[in-house]
């Protein structure tokens, strides 16, 4: 099976198998995991911030930085298809009393500040309280814009907010428009990085912040049930992703964009721009759920229909060979 369904479906590479066969733990409530500590130190000094923390989940890692930023009673601006706002249960509400204000997202995928400066609530009973700004990088695929990311900051500061950053994907970003990655986290005060996706590790995100930021953020992650033990194991693979699998997402950026290609020419089929490791299409062919289950018979897995579009995902367990095949399936099952 070629698996298009989601950057999340990698399995471990036996090298990280070996990492997580040889890693050094103990227990990490204890504060005792040295491999853990090395991964929270390796991500943190990447990204340029102080400290780090280790989590099963990147839902629990954007949970825990809400908790953090926002009480009971406070807001945060989020984009309407934000993963924060839409995909993660309305964790922040449910657990944190904490009021989501989600605004619509420009086609490059910001939030426009003049947008969003309306939003702010004024220093009234009558409202809750304007806590936060939360962006996502890269968002559904696509890269915030150098400029945007140059502006965010002093918008935060003049609107008295604090910015967190769900970066899943921020080393896509930062390999696709060729920034560093510590750039790019810089504006904020917190960025959530996924180790699951593209980067290949088999659980685990890291949270990066201040070093008062990550301890309160740690008291969070206990209360949500996200204190583990020997998670050395898992945080080997962490590390093995984040030495060895992040130059080569321009790989599966290189596969998207062939794809993307590909599947244009077919008639019929309307493909978005592809920035990164994401392909979006729409077509006037047949009902997306009946071509799902015509490529499956033949091979390929394809996700979930999102916003009227068809998603396919590259990542490390597809090939470039996988996509030539790939683009035959598709177009013997569209003509
Ligand atoms: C996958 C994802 C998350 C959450 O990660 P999980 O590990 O699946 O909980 C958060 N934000 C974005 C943008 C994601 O793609």
């Amino acid at each position: 099976m070629i698996d298009l369904r989601s950057d999340t479906v990698t399995k471990p590479t036996s090298a990280m198998r070996e990492a997580m066969f040889q890693a050094e733990v103990g227990d990490d409530v204890f504060g005792d995991d040295p491999t853990v500590a090395r991964l929270e130190e390796l991500a943190a000094g990447m990204l340029g911030k102080e400290a780090g923390m280790f989590v099963p989940s990147g839902t629990q890692s954007n949970l825990c930085a809400l908790l953090t930023h926002c009480g009971r009673g406070d807001e945060y601006i989020v984009g309407q298809t934000a993963h924060t706002y839409l995909f993660e249960g309305g964790g922040a509400a449910v657990f944190g009393g904490i009021q989501p204000q989600p605004m619509e997202q420009e086609a490059d995928g910001t939030l426009l500040l003049e947008k969003a400066a309306e939003l702010v609530k004024p220093d009234d009973y009558h409202y809750a309280r304007t806590r936060l700004l939360c962006l996502e990088n890269t968002t559904w695929g696509k890269v915030l814009p150098a400029a945007y990311l140059d502006q965010v900051g002093s918008f935060a500061e003049s609107n008295a907010l604090s910015l967190h950053l769900d970066g899943a994907r921020i080393f896509n970003a930062a390999v696709a428009s060729g920034e560093c990655v510590s750039k790019l986290a810089d504006p904020f005060d917190s960025v959530s990085v996924c180790l699951s996706k593209g980067l290949g590790a088999p659980v685990g995100s890291v949270l990066v912040a201040s070093k008062a930021f990550v301890k309160e953020a740690k008291h969070w992650r206990k209360m949500s049930g996200g204190g583990m033990r020997q998670s050395g194991i898992l945080a080997a693979a962490g590390i093995d992703a984040l030495k060895n699998h992040v130059t080569r997402l321009a790989d599966d950026h290189e596969n998207a964009r062939r794809l993307a290609e590909g599947l244009a020419e077919i008639s019929g089929v309307h493909v978005d721009p592809v920035q990164t490791n994401m392909v979006f299409y729409q077509t006037t062919h047949g009902d997306p759920a009946v071509v799902a289950e015509q490529l499956r018979a033949v091979g390929v897995l394809i996700g979930g229909y999102m916003g009227g579009k068809v998603r396919l995902v590259t990542h490390l367990g597809v090939t470039a060979g996988d996509i030539e095949k790939v683009l035959r399936v598709f177009r013997s099952v569209f003509d």
